[in-house]
């Protein structure tokens, strides 16, 4: 689904991203783990085209996306994204913000667009919720909305940065049973999170970033429970 060959990302002379290899098949869960600043967001902004790496290729669904050649706004379309802190349009009603790329990126009619856009809401429980604003809402049930508006776009992969470290602890819960819910259902995603009771429970498979490489990887019980890297056992003994 995703493939990504020697991905390099400088900020200036700060490299935070030194020759990334990373295959993602179809349907895989990946959670991706690092410390503060170690170049979790901007790998997965590098996925998005939200930043553009300077060395490397990346290959979704078999094809090479040149940034040069492509129009980013189809690749965005494949590759939905969820952030910590929502992002939702504040003067727009929940259904709006759903809508807005349906109809005015992917130009689909607009009662297509509001029905697709209820049948979310109802998945993401928040049915009732159609006609709010964001500021009407807690931050589960917005962080609820914008996955359900990441959902609207039909992507073939879904990224989550951090999406429930905003949240008060008693919120977290109803936004990881959404993301449960979508893993089960086959949704191929890549994940930052601190979560790590979700990461044993939902990944395939977890990733450890430091110093602009992955120093680690493997199935959250083989991480979890035999760190190879002294790093990773650092880093896991820091949050658990
Ligand atoms: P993480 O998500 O793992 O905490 P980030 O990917 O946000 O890490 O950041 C990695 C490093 O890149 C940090 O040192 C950060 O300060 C730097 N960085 C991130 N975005 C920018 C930017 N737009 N301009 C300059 N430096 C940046
Ligand atoms: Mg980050």
């Amino acid at each position: 689904m995703i493939e990504i060959h020697n991905l390099s990302k400088s900020f200036g002379k700060l490299e935070v991203l030194k020759n990334i290899d990373l295959h993602i098949n179809e349907k895989e869960v990946v959670v991706l783990i690092g410390a503060s600043g170690s170049g979790k967001s901007t790998l997965l902004r590098c996925l998005n085209f939200l930043e553009v790496a300077q060395g490397g290729e990346i290959f979704i669904n078999a094809e090479k996306i040149d940034i040069a050649k492509t129009d980013l706004n189809k690749v965005r379309e494949k590759v939905g994204m969820v952030f910590q802190h929502f992002n939702l349009f504040p003067h727009k009603t929940v259904l709006e913000n759903i809508i807005e790329a349906p109809v005015f990126v992917k130009k689909k009619a607009k009662s297509e667009a509001i029905a697709k856009a209820k049948e979310l809401l109802q998945k993401v429980g928040l049915k009732d919720k159609a006609n709010y604003y964001p500021e009407q809402l807690s931050g589960g049930q917005k962080q609820r909305v914008a996955i359900a508006r990441a959902l609207a776009m039909e992507p073939k992969v879904m990224l989550f940065d951090e999406p429930t470290s905003a949240l008060d602890p008693e919120l977290v819960g109803e936004v990881l049973q959404v993301m449960k819910d979508l893993a089960s259902e086959g949704m191929t995603m890549v994940i930052v999170t601190h979560e790590m009771g979700f990461a044993k429970e939902v990944a395939d498979r977890v990733i450890m970033l430091a110093d602009g490489h992955i120093i680690e990887e493997g199935h959250p019980n083989d991480i979890f429970a035999q760190p190879k890297h002294e790093r990773t056992q650092r880093f896991l003994n820091q949050i658990l």
